[in-house]
């Protein structure tokens, strides 16, 4: 790859320091059993950056007898909608987790945040700010100077508690006053200058409707949620390491029925791949996917309809590791995962892509036969199947060249090849069109290598697939390659201009064997020698429509890493 790629390698029995930190609190007795949570908010569809939170908080709640809660962190009416409550949680699901009865909202606790927040500015911790936004931003300092207090510090605990009450009840317009802790305005820690605890925002929540219109802050909803539901490992990204002093003087100030604590880990980064939700939002609003379940998007959903395996997927979460180090994963690491997992359980099918017709001179016409053919080599349990040959096949254009190179071991006039589980034969001519173009093949085979193997014991090297013309179905086939070109997308500063033109490609008008049409949605199979596909929602009987979840060969990323050609281009 182009840039240096790190992979965490976790230690015996994938062991990393969430874990031990675990472990040690349990010997300890610091904790009775362990609860963990994933909290996502509801403003967008999972990807798999979350996949390494959910299965390092249901992981470790799994591996030491605990429990993880889904916690929908819905303080932010105004982003966040039922359809992603509902994705998130059949994706969770999906990845092989279940949170059983423990599903939990921030929303829950609404009424419960509210009385803290009184809480606090009784205990004169907590103050109603008027000053304008721009003006709170400017007066909050910078690293190296200390923020200026408002001039609404000091109210009264009286004046607070009535305009808090008046915020609650739709007094104010939105941005007109916010509810502030009161902790340190000269703190070396700009999240405790004060921090923003309520915000007015006159919306609709998709759960409490219009009963609310002030919100809590992450900062106020998180740490006060995981109290009421006692978990016991609030486990993050670290961008929220800094936050860590803020969550715990919070707990510390409040009336709370346990003690939390907060540990962070490095988010995943893969190369070409963008897992902002902003940027994703965006792809997928600007019309530049398809949608959330786009398969060229790294969203879960979207793997998921590229027939990506759930077991995949947290295989290499496990690869990865849980460290604190930054690092960017090489997808060639999620690649092998998944076709690790692909060859081992996939079925092996024949379809050919860019179809050319075959002719058998000397094959009797009208007659058919039936040929055994092995379902997975892997896996002898998967069977045979029958698959029908006879007098017109079609096999792949690229698999004739007319004037090949020495070590082209496929068709070409006078040589002979294996057709997969059929015959041998061998190319005579190639018919061409009036513009000079190879429709057609006429061969002839040797009837006594039924099976693929010739009596005599002379070698045919190559062995090639083929359907046959009389049965195959028609059928579109969607390839998809990396969604940008850069393996840093947006580190020149416009993320979009780094889009890869050739994200998706179209076969139309490939032809596969007749098996295919009881293929099931989202489950992929092996097309012998082209990859693993699998069929779309959108495919119908007689409208086949396969997507494909990855090739057999890295060759992308291989030719991205030295030459620098363009993507896309294979
Ligand atoms: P944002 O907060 O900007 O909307 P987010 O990606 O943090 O986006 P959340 O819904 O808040 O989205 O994420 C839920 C959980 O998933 C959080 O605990 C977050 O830390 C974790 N998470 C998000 N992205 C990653 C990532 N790339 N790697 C690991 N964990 C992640
Ligand atoms: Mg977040």
């Amino acid at each position: 790859m182009a840039i240096p790629t790190e992979t965490e390698t976790p230690t015996e029995g994938g062991r990393d320091f969430i874990r031990d930190i675990i472990q040690d609190d349990l010997q300890a007795g610091r904790v009775a059993g362990v609860v963990t949570r994933f909290p996502p908010e509801p403003n967008g569809y999972l990807h798999i950056g979350h996949a390494k939170s959910i299965c390092l908080n249901f992981g470790v709640a799994q591996e030491f007898g605990g429990r993880c809660h889904l916690r929908f962190d819905d303080t932010n009416p105004v982003k966040e909608e039922q359809e992603f409550i509902d994705s998130i949680q059949q994706d969770v699901r999906w990845l092989g987790f279940d949170w059983g009865v423990h599903l939990y909202h921030a929303s829950d606790y609404f009424e419960q945040l509210y009385q803290w927040a009184v809480h606090l500015i009784r205990a004169g911790l907590a103050y109603v700010d008027d000053t304008a936004p721009e003006a709170m931003r400017a007066m909050r300092g910078t690293l190296t100077e200390p923020g200026q207090p408002s001039p609404y510090r000091d109210r009264t605990v009286a004046e607070n508690l009535d305009l808090f009450e008046r915020m609650r009840a739709g007094e104010f317009p939105n941005g007109a006053r916010v509810l502030r802790a009161k902790i340190d305005m000269a703190s070396g820690n700009m999240n405790l200058r004060d921090p923003v605890l309520y915000r007015i925002l006159h919306a609709e929540h998709p759960r409490t409707g219009k009963k609310w219109c002030i919100y809590p802050t992450y900062d106020f909803a998180h740490g006060q949620s995981d109290a009421i539901e006692a978990v016991t490992h609030s486990i993050c990204t670290l961008e929220f390491e800094d936050h860590r002093p803020l969550y715990d003087w919070l707990i510390e100030h409040l009336p709370v029925p346990a003690r939390p604590r907060q540990y962070e880990f490095a988010r995943l980064n893969i190369a070409y791949t963008v897992l902002s939700k902003r940027i994703l939002t965006q792809l997928v609003s600007g019309g530049t996917v398809r949608g959330w379940d786009d398969p060229r998007m790294p969203t879960l959903a979207g793997m998921r309809r590229r027939g990506v395996p759930a077991a995949a997927l947290r295989e290499f979460v496990r690869r990865v590791g849980v460290a604190r180090a930054y690092s960017v994963v090489d997808p060639a690491l999620l690649d092998h995962c998944i076709r690790e997992h692909l060859n081992a359980a996939a079925p092996r099918r024949m379809g050919v892509l860019r179809p050319l017709k075959l002719v058998i001179e000397n094959w009797p016409e009208g007659h058919t036969e039936e040929l055994e053919a092995v379902n997975n080599p892997e896996d002898p349990s998967a069977g045979t199947r029958l698959v029908r040959f006879g007098r017109e096949l079609f096999v792949e254009r690229d698999d004739f060249m007319e004037n090949p190179p020495n070590k082209f071991y496929r068709l070409s006039p006078g040589r002979e090849v294996r057709l997969r589980y059929g015959y041998l034969v061998t190319c005579r001519t190639a018919v061409k069109d009036a513009s000079g173009e190879v429709v057609e093949l006429r061969c002839t085979y040797d009837p006594a290598t039924r099976g693929g193997n010739a009596p005599d014991g002379r070698k045919v090297q190559g062995t090639i697939h083929w359907v046959s013309a009389a049965d195959a179905l028609p059928a579109e086939v969607r390839i998809y390659n990396p969604l940008f070109t850069r393996p840093d997308p947006g580190a020149e500063g416009d993320v979009m201009a780094d889009l890869n033109p050739n994200s998706l490609e179209v076969l139309a008008g490939c032809l596969v064997e007749p098996a295919l049409a009881r293929a099931a949605t989202g489950e992929a199979v092996q097309f012998e020698r082209q990859g693993y596909f699998c069929p779309d929602p959108e495919s119908r009987p007689g409208a086949l429509v396969f997507n494909r979840t990855i090739g057999l060969r890295d060759s992308w990323a291989k030719e991205q890493g030295g030459k620098g050609k363009p993507a896309g281009k294979r």
